[in-house]
């Protein structure tokens, strides 16, 4: 009786655990992506020679942002904005420019029909500075725009000089063709971005606000099209930045009697602290996969090696594990969840001294999911401890809201990537460092991240890094990304959201 009892739970479990099984493997299997079948579209007069050319005089002005000393370099950015002036006349005869605030560059380029709002691409002339005593570690020098080896080599090089001068390119282009915007089209050329924006980009949108200028969607720096995201992941894909992270930095303090340190209590502040900051290793605040992250995977689902398949196919069963996994690395981790910095820790003075007061700052980076209340909640439940004070710092910001995929204006970057880069998937994504683009979200709800940039993991380094370099082919599909898409979206748009026949160069 016992033993039928016990085949019976057996035969069960057995059934259990193969219904179970097929379901993962049915997941799996169903697992399917198809690019869209657009037809490639190429530009065979792009002046790349004359371009390159310009690109790397860009270069050789040190448009250095720092937080101190800026007037050192002053004169850089006022050459460089007459480098800009004399290298593109026809733009400067057919476009507006309004200079705000000494140094950002703001382009009109009037359209035709005042009922559409506008567009408006952006980006950064000011560039990091080399971090002295490496200069002599790049291959060629960071401010000399050298030209070799079939790339551009230099400060800026992707960072974003490329960006700006890709678009002024295609715009320059467009007018010697005689191509008249239905859509107005802004153009900004920011001068601080790599301090904040807060006089570039912060009063562009101030005055977009103040003179209530309608803006459908902007264009900013942000993710480029990535090979080699993942092991094992061999095909490239480009990824629209939909959403930034917030920012917040706490500082934690700690008072306590201080004194010898020969008899010291069970507690000292440097103990209490340090318990604290442990306690938030130790327990992240929660990832998520499902929403944007699994969007990013779901075109590369495909390609993904078959255990990450699997896994994703069916995160009901292996959310936990693949978390888990994606929680180890650091880029998929910051894709992953609000992520904990202790960024600084100060304790003390003298060996043989308790001190009384130890202080450390914690820099978060908030995932869109989460908001700065969350955090605070999470710090104060995590730590759990009166003896801690808890301070918000200068600076803090929400995470941006999130852009919609089946807006008009990020349908039409994806559809102008398959026509510039032919089989190469799209996918959203959220963009892990900052951009002028966060001053925006009063002024449109469409903030698309985005540089047709072919980036290598080793690139990463490249940014703000030593050797930054572009190269000469990239830079031409980069003109003409921006040409293609300016004639995408200079209309009303089609029915089907979609730029259809109806565009066509005059
Ligand atoms: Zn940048």
């Amino acid at each position: 009786m016992l033993l039928r009892k016990a085949a019976t739970v057996l035969l069960f479990a057995l059934l259990g655990l193969a219904i179970v099984a097929s379901i993962v493997l049915y997941r799996t299997a169903s697992v399917h992506y198809e690019i869209p079948d657009v037809s490639e579209v190429q530009y065979d007069d792009i002046p790349l020679n004359d371009a390159v050319e310009r690109l790397s005089k860009a270069i050789q002005y040190q448009t250095v942002s720092t937080q101190e000393d800026r007037e050192h370099y002053l004169s850089e950015f006022h050459a460089f904005i007459d480098f800009v002036r004399s290298s593109y006349p026809l733009i400067h005869d057919k476009l507006d420019l309004k200079i705000i605030n000494n140094l950002t560059l703001l382009y009109k380029w009037e359209g035709s029909r005042p009922d559409l709002p506008a567009s408006m691409m952006q980006g950064h002339y000011d560039v990091v500075p080399v971090e002295p005593g490496t200069h002599e570690n790049w291959t060629h020098p960071p401010f000399e725009g050298v030209i070799a080896d079939g790339f551009v080599w230099g400060r800026g090089a992707i960072d974003d000089k490329s960006g700006i001068f890709s678009y002024l390119e295609a715009v320059n282009y467009l007018l010697e063709r005689g191509f008249e915007p239905e859509r107005t089209v802004y153009l900004a050329l920011n001068h601080d971005e790599e301090v904040g924006g807060r006089k570039g980009a912060r009063k562009v949108a101030d005055y977009l606000l103040d003179n209530e200028v309608e803006i459908e969607f902007l264009v900013d720096e942000g993710m480029p099209v990535a090979e080699k995201i993942m092991d094992g992941l061999e095909h490239p894909i480009a990824m629209i930045g939909v959403a930034e992270k917030g920012y917040l930095s706490i500082e934690l303090e700690v008072n306590m009697e201080g004194g010898h340190s020969s008899m010291p209590p069970r507690e000292t502040a440097i103990g209490v602290l340090s318990e604290a900051i442990t306690n938030l290793k130790q327990q992240p605040m929660q990832g998520r996969i499902p929403g944007l992250l699994r969007e990013t995977f779901e075109p590369l689902m495909p390609d993904l090696p078959f255990h990450y398949r699997m896994a994703l196919a069916n995160l009901w069963l292996f959310g936990g594990v693949i978390e888990d996994r994606l929680g180890y690395i650091p880029h998929t981790n910051a894709a992953l969840r609000t992520t904990i910095a202790p960024t600084i820790f100060h304790a003390g003075i003298k060996e043989n001294v308790l001190p009384q007061t130890a202080n450390a700052t914690i820099n978060f980076r908030i995932h869109p999911n989460d908001n700065i209340r969350e955090v605070l909640y999470y710090v104060q439940n995590t730590i759990d401890n009166d003896l801690i004070d808890l301070r918000v710092l200068d600076g803090a910001r929400e995470p941006s809201p999130v852009t919609s995929t089946s807006s008009e204006a990020y349908q039409l970057m994806k559809h102008t990537i398959h026509e510039v880069f032919p089989a190469i998937p799209v996918a959203p994504a959220m963009f892990l460092a900052a951009t002028d683009a966060r001053h925006f979200t009063e002024v449109t709800d469409n903030l698309l991240r985005f540089r047709p940039i072919r980036a290598r993991p080793d690139d990463r380094g490249r940014i703000h890094g030593t050797d930054e370099r572009i190269s000469v082919d990239n830079y031409g599909e980069m003109i003409a990304f921006y040409i293609r898409f300016i004639e995408n979206t200079t209309s009303g748009l089609s029915a089907t959201g979609l730029p259809g026949a109806q565009i066509a160069m005059p």
